[in-house]
């Protein structure tokens, strides 16, 4: 059997060596050191912002980002259901309530009809929620100039999930430069790796600091480690820090080539009626870091599942759209407010591999497969 083809494989460039080498050389091999400090002086370059923490994941990032919202036991916290659950379990590790906001056709983010009503509901039973949770689902851009609108006008602060979002634009600025707080993840499957890590970014230099103080066990200034708040060990290590440097370098490139992969996607399968993709609005350039497509099964007489299987039956990693919060058993008593977007998303949508080493031969052969399911219908029982 051919070669796996993975959904969103880790591209080294080869630059991370050199940064990788110096660490070790110079015995940086720990959560302190010059790379970190490097790592985010270019992050912030990179993105437009002048304060950023270096973290160990993406989670992480989410999560001090709530404690420095305050968010605290029993509080409201209003996110995009439509999302990885990386999202909203920081949600519970506060002991808040989330509640699950649905999601609009357009970028397939938080909808900001569903959001004004949990807002005006919240506000009406005099519940001020502690913050609202956006993400830019597969680097599309969520609707900002409407929600940071309402986020201004119920004085809720907006943390933004750019996770998936880094080197995403909207309107001329960097996603994750929106909110209050921004936070992006260097996992190994997302646009650029650290192998494992995160980072929480802000305008406010107040707010960065005390996310390191609180990365690094929340040390009080005394030589003997004195305490007095929760702490935790958060932060990115030196080596890590490295290998992001010389990621950093190739993201231009990185967002190219999955743009290329999207547009390759995009010209092959929009003649079929009955496929569709997350359109790119004119104030947006999305990194495409995943293309996504959604499958009618009236229109095309086949389903995302059937196409899933089909593409495993010849070693091609694909993935559902992820399943919507307010689905999960976790979140089961979580309130929830839209309507059946997201769920129609969920049982519609399907990732394609769209890793930036994809070769143009394996794009053809995807292709080919994806095709050839879509057209030899009745070599599948047919949904109902
Ligand atoms: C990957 C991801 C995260 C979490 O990042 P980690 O670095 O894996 O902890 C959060 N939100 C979204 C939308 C993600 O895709």
């Amino acid at each position: 059997m051919d070669k796996r083809i993975w959904l969103s494989p880790p591209h080294m460039s080869g630059k991370e060596y050199a940064y990788v080498n110096e660490a070790f050389a110079e015995n940086w091999v720990a959560p302190v050191g010059p790379h970190i400090t490097l790592f985010e002086k270019e992050l912030g370059q990179y993105t437009g912002m002048s304060h950023v923490a270096a973290l160990s994941s993406g989670t992480s990032a989410i999560h001090l980002a709530l404690v420095l919202a305050n968010v605290e036991k029993d509080d409201i916290v209003l996110c995009q259901s439509l999302t990885f659950v990386a999202t909203a379990n920081p949600v519970l590790y506060q002991g808040a309530i989330p509640v699950f906001i649905d999601s609009e056709p357009d970028t397939w983010n938080i909808c900001p009809d569903a959001l004004e009503t949990a807002l005006k509901y919240y506000h009406r039973i005099g519940k001020k929620p502690k913050a609202v949770i956006g993400v830019h689902l597969y680097g599309m851009p969520c609707k900002l100039d409407e929600i940071l609108y309402l986020c201004d006008k119920y004085d809720v602060p907006f943390l933004e999930d750019a996770a998936e979002a880094l080197g995403s634009i909207y309107n001329n600025q960097q996603a994750g430069s929106f909110g209050k707080m921004g936070i992006f993840s260097f996992n190994g499957n997302k646009i650029v790796t650290t192998s494992g890590g995160g980072a929480l970014v802000s305008d406010d230099s107040e707010l960065i600091k005390k996310a390191r103080f609180l990365a690094t066990q929340a040390r009080d200034e005394a030589v003997h480690y004195e305490h007095s708040e929760i702490g935790y060990n958060y932060r990115m290590s030196n080596i890590s820090a490295g290998i992001g440097r010389g990621q950093l370098e190739v993201l231009d490139e990185r967002v190219r080539q999955r743009r290329a992969n999207y547009t390759f996607y995009h010209a092959m399968l929009s003649p079929f009626p009955g496929i569709s993709f997350q359109p790119e609005a004119a104030e947006v350039i999305s990194n495409r870091w995943l293309t996504a497509i959604r499958i009618d099964p009236n229109l095309t007489g086949t389903t995302s599942e059937i196409l899933r299987k089909h593409l495993e039956s010849c070693n091609i990693e694909s993935r559902p759209v992820w399943k919507p919060m307010h689905m999960q058993l976790l979140f089961r008593n979580a309130p929830y407010f839209g309507g059946s977007i997201s769920e129609q998303l969920f049982a519609e949508g399907l990732c394609l591999p769209s890793g930036s080493s994809l070769s143009l031969e394996e794009k053809e052969l995807i292709m080919r497969e994806i095709i050839l399911c879509i057209t030899h219908k009745q070599k599948y029982p047919s949904p109902e």
